[in-house]
C-alpha cells in the first residue's frame, strides 16, 4: 500500500468541503512529548482521516490512529511494546457557544489565527490521552505475571471535577 506524509497543519473547512481522505504516517521520532512518556521511540503513526461535512452541516476529521509503544513494565521492570489505537472525529469551533453546542460524538478543536489545526500536535495528544496508566505486559507474558501489582487508588477523571477549595477562595477574597 502506498503511504503518504499526513500534514502537519490542514485547514479543516477547507479540507472538508473538498471531502479530502488521508491516509498516512506520522513520523514517530517527531512526537517528542509522546517520546518522554515512553521507554523508546514510537514507531511509526499508522493514521487515516476522512475530512467531511455532515448532515447537520458540521465540519469534521475523523479517523483513526495506531502506534506501537515501548514500555516499562510495571510489574516485572522490562521493556515491552504495546500497540496504541485511537479513534478520533474533531470540529472546529470558533467560540464557546459553538463548542456547546457540538454534539457530544464530537471534539471541539481550535483553529489558530490562519484558521489551521495542528494535525500532528491532536493525534499527539489522543496518543497520549490513551496509554495506559500502569503499562504491564500480559499476564501470560510477564515474568512476574503471578504477581500482583500494588498501585495506589486512581481517581477517575480529576480535572473534571470542580475543585471546592476555588468555592472557598471566592468567599475569602470578597
Ligand atoms: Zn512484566
Amino acid at each position: 500500500m502506498q503511504t503518504v506524509k499526513i500534514p502537519v497543519s490542514i485547514d479543516p473547512i477547507r479540507a472538508a468541503a473538498s471531502k479530502l481522505s488521508y491516509e498516512g504516517l506520522v513520523p514517530g521520532v517527531q512526537l517528542k512529548r509522546l517520546n518522554e512518556l515512553c521507554a523508546g521511540d514510537c514507531s511509526d503513526v499508522a493514521v487515516s482521516i476522512e475530512c467531511g461535512v455532515d448532515i447537520q452541516g458540521i465540519v469534521y476529521l475523523k479517523g483513526k490512529a495506531v502506534t506501537e509503544l515501548t514500555l516499562i513494565c510495571q510489574r516485572c521492570m522490562t521493556l515491552f511494546t504495546t500497540e496504541v489505537t485511537v479513534d478520533f472525529c474533531f470540529s472546529p469551533c470558533g467560540s464557546e457557544a459553538e463548542i456547546d453546542e457540538l454534539p457530544d460524538a464530537y471534539d471541539p478543536i481550535e483553529c489558530n489565527e490562519i484558521g489551521e489545526i495542528r494535525l500532528h500536535q491532536l493525534i499527539e495528544d489522543e496518543l497520549i490521552v490513551a496509554m495506559p496508566l500502569i503499562p504491564m505486559h500480559a499476564e501470560e507474558s510477564c515474568s512476574k505475571g503471578d504477581q500482583d501489582v500494588v498501585v495506589g487508588e486512581i481517581e477517575p477523571a480529576q480535572e473534571e471535577r470542580p475543585n471546592p477549595f476555588a468555592v472557598l477562595e471566592k468567599l475569602k477574597s470578597k
